[in-house]
This record gives C-alpha cells, structure tokens and sequence, in this order.
C-alpha cells in the first residue's frame, strides 16, 4: 500500500444508503489497500464498482470460522494491509469485526479506524433526546417473551436508549416498548436515513404505534429506535396523598397486583405506576 505503513488493519466505515456520504479517506483506504475483508462480498462489490476500486475482496463474516481470521492475520503479519467493511455504516456496530480486532490488538498489529457513517449516530443526532449520556443496545431479542423481559431490564435506566430494528419487527418492538416503559414515554423511530424515504417519527410510545398501525409505509425499511430515559422525579408525581391513601387501605386487604389494578381504575391512574410505588413502599 502506497504511502501508508504495511501491515495495519483499516476500519472502515461505509455509507448506510447516500453512497456520498463515503469519506475521501475511506475511498483513498479501499483504493491502497491490498485487501479488502467484506461482510458480504456481493453487496460490497457495488459500491467498489460505483467507485472503480479494485482492490481484491475476501469474505469475512460473522460466521466466518478461524481459519479465516488466522489468514488475515497471517496477510497483516506478511506486512498486507487489509481493510475491513460491513454491509453498511461502522463495522463492528451490531456488525462483525469485534474477534478480528481483539486479536489483531492482542498480535501487536496496529487498528486505525477509518470513522464515517454510523446509523444511532446519525439517528441520535436529529432526534431532539437528551445526548450527552445515552445506552447502545443493538438489537433486541427477536421472541416476545425474551423481548419484553429484556425491556424489564432497561424501564429505570435514565439514559436515553437506543435500539436497531428491522421492518419484521419494528411494530411488535414499539408495541412492547409501549407495554413495558409506559405508553407516554417520550420516543423518537428514524427510518431509512440519507434514503429516499428517510422519515423521522416522533412523540410517545402510544402515538408511535398508533402512527405505524395507520400506515404500513412507516413499517418498511431500516429504523433506530430511541426512547426517552426513565424521569425519576416524575417518578410518583401522580401518587397525591388521597392516592397513597387508598393504595395503603387496599394493599391491607390485596396483593400488590390486584390492588394496583382496583386503584387505578377508581383513579385513571397508571397501572404500572401504582404497582411500581407500591413495590416502593414495601421496600421502605
Ligand atoms: N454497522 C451499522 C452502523 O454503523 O450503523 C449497523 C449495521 S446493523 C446490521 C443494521 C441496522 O442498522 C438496521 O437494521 C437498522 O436498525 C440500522 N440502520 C442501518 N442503516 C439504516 C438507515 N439508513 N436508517 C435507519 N437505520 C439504519
């Protein structure tokens, strides 16, 4: 490779649908380079093509075994550079890459990253969240229980969050968020960036659903989902004393569950929510 030191793997991020949003460094990687190490061979060779770069490709994938990682490694160690690329946007951000890059570290071999695209950043960047401390989650488990479960896991962290989602999926996530995190917590679904029908959604989870339930168009394509974080200060805003009051009369004579449910339809107050407080005050 020309002008760059031998031997050093390249991260390289490629565009996730504007093919101009590829950097000139990124261009001038995949054109010096001696090989390129592709998710997915087909699909990358239209966008080397749309470029005229023809530097060699090989596979290496998610299931790619070790043999395959140990011949780069052996290309590096021969004094090759290689350049890693996914399908789109950064590799290793819910793309493979993460085993080659710990053990070309471990090898002493250098890793420079080639920075560009990446779809939660972009996605983020627009959404109108807080920024300045947010929570990566890829995607979710693809079963509703395993799903829902996972969602357990994340109602309290204040952090904005921040999820990849598929057209299969997206109405039965967003439904599940709703369930789980609270019908009016504040959302935001950016679908299809830099593409033709780029959209971004926005408003609460209930609203969400019902604005995917009422076009199917919104259903299609690529999305990254992020959700508001938990508002502990708002946490009980609505349990007043009256409320409390109840709640301690009718949790003397039901279980939580039960009562929490009989309390909020005497109230119009959250289910959740009274559950949640309740939980609370047995803790105390
Ligand atoms: N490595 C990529 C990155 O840097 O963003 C992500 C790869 S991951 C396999 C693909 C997921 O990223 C999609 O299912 C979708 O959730 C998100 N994504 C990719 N391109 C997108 C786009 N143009 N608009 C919205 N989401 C996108």
């Amino acid at each position: 490779m020309t002008n760059q030191s031998p031997g050093e793997l390249y991260i390289v991020a490629t565009p996730i649908g504007n093919l101009e949003d590829i950097t000139q460094r990124a261009l001038n990687t995949l054109k010096n380079t001696d090989f390129i190490a592709a998710e997915d061979t087909r699909h990358s060779a239209k966008l080397l093509q749309y470029f005229n770069i023809t530097t060699p490709m090989i596979a290496y994938h998610e299931h790619s075994d070790i043999k395959r990682l140990q011949k780069i490694c052996q290309l590096l160690a021969e004094g090759r550079s290689v350049a890693l690329i996914s399908d789109a946007g950064t590799p290793l951000i819910s793309d493979p890459g993460f085993q080659l890059v710990k053990t070309v570290r471990e090898q002493g071999i250098n890793v420079v990253p080639i920075p560009g695209v990446c779809a939660m950043v972009a996605a983020l960047s627009v959404a109108g969240l807080p920024s300045d401390r947010f929570v990566f989650e890829g995607f979710m488990p693809a079963k509703k229980n395993a799903r829902c479960q996972y969602l357990q896991g994340l109602l309290r962290e204040e952090r904005t969050l921040i999820f990849y989602e598929s057209s299969h999926r997206i109405l039965a996530s967003i439904s599940d968020m709703r369930d789980i995190l609270g019908s009016d917590r504040g959302a935001v679904i950016a679908r299809e960036l830099t593409k033709t029908f780029e959209t971004v959604l926005e408003g609460d989870l209930q609203s969400l659903v019902d604005k995917l339930t009422a076009d199917s168009n919104q259903q299609r394509g690529e999305f990254v989902v992020m959700v508001g974080g938990y508002k502990k200060a708002d946490e009980f805003a609505s349990i007043t004393d009256s409320v409390s009051h109840m709640m301690t009369i009718l949790l003397e004579e039901l279980p939580i569950k039960k009562a929490a449910a009989m309390c909020a339809k005497l109230t119009g107050l959250n289910k959740r929510d009274l559950y949640q407080w309740a939980l609370e005050q047995k803790d105390k």
